[in-house]
Order: C-alpha cells, then sequence, then structure tokens
C-alpha cells in the first residue's frame, strides 16, 4: 500500500482491527472512522501480519479468539519478527482479561466485550498518546534503525513511520525490509556492503546468503527512486560483491 499525500500536517493515525465477526468488525471501524481515525479491518490473523510487515500502523485491536490462530499467538509472532506495534486485547469474557494479566504478555491495555464504543475510543487515545513517547525502533529483526530521519539520494527517509518523502512532497510508504537496507547503507556511508553482510543485517546470521530477495528489494528501492526522478549515483553496485552508498559526494557538490 501507498500513501501519497503532497501535505499532512496531523495524520489520522491508522488503527488496524483484527476481528473475524464481519458485523462487529464493521461497526468498529465506523466508529473509530468517525473519531477521526484510518481504519484497516483483518478478519485473519494471517492478513492481520501481513499488512503490517508491509505497513506502519499507529495500533493494533486485537481479538483473541480468530480462526487461524489465538489472538495471543499473533502477538507473539509480531513481537518475534519485531514489529512493536501498541496493541489493545480485545476480549469475550473476564476469565480471559484475568490471563491477559496473568501472562503479562506486555499488551497495551485491554476491552471487555460488549464494550461501549467511548470507551473503546477513549481507551485507543490513551494509548496512542503514550505511544507518542516511545516510539520502538526496532523495525527489523536485526538492524535497530536510528530513529533520526536520513537522506538518501535526495528523499529524505523517517523511520519511524516506514515513509520516504520525495523533493516533489509525496510520501511513500515502504516495507520493513527496505527501510533495513536503506538504514544499513545509511550507517557505512562509503563503505562496499558485501551481499552477505546486508543480508545478514535485515535476515538475521542464519539467512540464506545465497537468496536472491536482496537484489529483488533493491531493484524496488532503485525504481522508486528512479520514477521520481532521482539520481542515484550515489547508490551503486559493486558487481560481484555487493552495494556501496557514498553520499559524500553530493555533500561536496553542495558544498
Ligand atoms: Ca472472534
Amino acid at each position: 500500500m501507498s500513501v501519497t499525500s503532497p501535505t499532512r500536517p496531523n495524520p489520522k493515525p491508522l488503527i488496524v482491527v483484527v476481528e473475524d465477526e464481519a458485523d462487529l468488525a464493521s461497526l468498529i471501524a465506523q466508529y473509530l472512522e468517525r473519531a477521526g481515525m484510518r481504519v484497516q479491518v483483518c478478519n485473519r490473523a494471517s492478513h492481520a501480519v501481513k499488512f503490517l510487515q508491509r505497513n506502519f500502523a499507529n495500533l493494533v485491536l486485537l481479538d483473541l479468539v480468530l480462526p487461524d490462530q489465538s489472538g495471543f499467538e499473533l502477538y507473539e509472532d509480531l513481537k518475534a519478527s519485531d514489529i512493536n506495534v501498541p496493541v489493545i486485547f480485545l476480549t469475550g469474557n473476564l476469565e480471559e482479561a484475568s490471563k491477559i494479566h496473568g501472562l503479562d504478555l506486555g499488551g497495551d491495555d485491554y476491552v471487555t466485550k460488549p464494550f461501549s464504543y467511548a470507551e473503546l475510543v477513549a481507551r485507543i487515545r490513551a494509548v496512542l498518546r503514550r505511544a507518542d513517547y516511545k516510539a520502538d525502533l526496532n523495525l527489523t529483526k536485526n538492524v535497530r534503525v536510528s530513529d533520526e530521519p536520513f537522506d538518501f539520494c535526495g528523499a529524505k527517509i523517517t523511520p519511524v513511520r516506514l515513509e520516504i518523502t520525495f523533493p516533489d512532497g509525496e510520501i511513500t510508504t515502504i516495507g520493513r525490509k527496505e527501510l533495513g537496507i536503506l538504514s544499513y547503507l545509511n550507517e557505512h556511508p562509503g563503505e562496499v556492503i558485501t551481499r552477505k553482510a546486508l543480508i545478514h543485517s535485515v535476515w538475521g546470521q542464519h539467512a540464506d546468503v545465497r537468496s536472491r530477495s536482496i537484489d529483488q528489494y533493491v531493484v524496488k528501492v532503485r525504481e522508486l527512486f528512479k520514477k521520481k526522478g532521482l539520481d542515484l549515483a550515489d547508490f551503486q553496485t559493486v558487481h560481484g560483491i555487493g552495494y556501496i552508498f557514498d553520499p559524500k559526494k553530493v555533500t561536496r557538490k553542495g558544498a
């Protein structure tokens, strides 16, 4: 998904609602949208994981009983993938609510069904306010990304929001892998980065280095920049070895 908008002074928070009961999910979506939020409904745990791997979300509203996985399991999977998004559990009964306490899962809050929509909105707003203060930047399993926005070949990368801002003001969201690659290159300017080092940094030490997928991600990034007419001279493929990002040339030109 790409979010395109030239000016966004105060973007609406994106809430992912993971709830398999379609009627309930669409009612929740209506109320949250009325409260000034954007909503993505996922009826399956697997949909939610796929969505969150590719998109920044401000909060997940997570039903505990889902057809393909429990809400607890989904929560553990997100943590294991270092997708650190605030979570409010939706529980069917007090027994489940006490389980959340007992397991000390680290979710940000829970709401017991049936709930009032005013209460739900208030709890979401409270968690969003807290989250504003502690943006967790473990965006991929292995790269701890700096929270500072950085320039990459003329575009501004904003890690906390998984966003690239282009010189014309267009904002595009990128995936965590792409962000991991750009961040690793940015943290090692002027060094030849082997494909192996880059794969290990983004996919982990146990990743299969014969995998071609790193090249596919790099191609995707290059195409995005080229589409915006940006010069990629500072980001070169070193044939048979890997890549180099050398922004010094730009600095010299601009100085
Ligand atoms: Ca359910």
